[in-house]
């Protein structure tokens, strides 16, 4: 059997691998530190059908096809979320389509890929969703569309562990190599770009291989308090915020004994 593991997984056992395990291992309930909203799904799918259904005969569509894309999505949007979400896709229309002198048919559009990995006799399967990926002259870019109101904070280590994933997992789905990964942010029209380089996937190799060795020998799970309790869902279950935590309740997953380990 195989392990699987996503950029989540990944940024959620640097923060802290006890969270990680409340989360991974045990199955606690909690959504952690992530989130999405029906407004950004909606724009995502809009945005997808905009780059896989277009017939590319044209250099670049209208607003009409843009408009036309928003009004297959709107079905479980309110009438203030629909006339929102509108005017943020002509923005990004503005920002991204209109000025320049065509639109390149994406390589991938709003799908998932997977890549590979075997540490201490485990098989790690690495699963990552993306929302677009353009090709470049010397290699891909990752496309990364942000809904949200402000500009990530986002922490340099956790982007630098995704784009070390997805830099792996294509390099073995298309034998080419990830030179960008790109946040587009919806609201503003910024665009934030990320170079990624193979010392990105040597920092995934790595921690996946603290991994395999916390699950296959030490199970410690150590916390490492910081910043990130405040949003942790599990504080009241940690031995580094209580003297003497909450017992985990009787639905969590059993942990794992050595002989389940082994057969992961
Ligand atoms: S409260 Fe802090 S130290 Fe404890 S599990 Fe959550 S993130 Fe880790």
């Amino acid at each position: 059997m195989s392990y699987l593991l996503s950029a989540a997984k990944l940024q959620t056992y640097h923060r802290c691998p006890r969270a990680y395990y409340f989360r991974y291992e045990r199955r606690l309930e909690g959504s952690g530190f992530f989130g999405s909203t029906v407004l950004g799904t909606s724009l995502h799918q809009a945005l997808a059908q905009i780059y896989q259904d277009w017939h590319y005969q044209d250099p670049i569509p209208g607003m009409d096809w843009i408009d036309y894309c928003w009004n297959q999505q709107i079905t479980d949007l309110s009438p203030s979320q629909i006339v929102e979400g509108r005017s943020i896709l002509r923005r990004y229309y503005h920002a991204f389509i209109a000025k320049e002198s065509s639109m390149r048919k994406p390589l991938a559009v709003e799908g998932r890929i997977q890549g590979s990995l075997r540490v201490e006799n485990l098989e790690f399967v690495l699963s990552g969703r993306y929302d677009r990926i353009d090709y470049l002259d010397d290699g891909l870019e990752l496309i990364d569309y942000k809904s949200a109101k402000e500009i990530d904070n986002t922490d340099k280590e956790e982007m630098d562990l995704q784009i070390g994933l997805y830099y792996l997992a294509l390099e073995q789905r298309y034998r080419r190599n990830l030179r960008r990964m790109s946040l587009l942010y919806l609201r503003t029209g910024e665009k934030i770009c990320f170079e990624a380089t193979p010392s990105h996937r040597q920092r995934v190799q790595s921690l996946i291989g603290d991994m395999a060795v916390e699950l296959r020998r030490d199970q410690r799970w150590i916390p490492t308090p910081g910043d990130q309790c405040d949003r942790c869902a599990y504080a009241r279950y940690c031995p580094a915020m209580r003297s003497q935590p909450e017992p985990l309740p009787e639905d969590a997953r059993p942990a794992r004994g050595l002989q389940l380990v082994l057969s992961i």
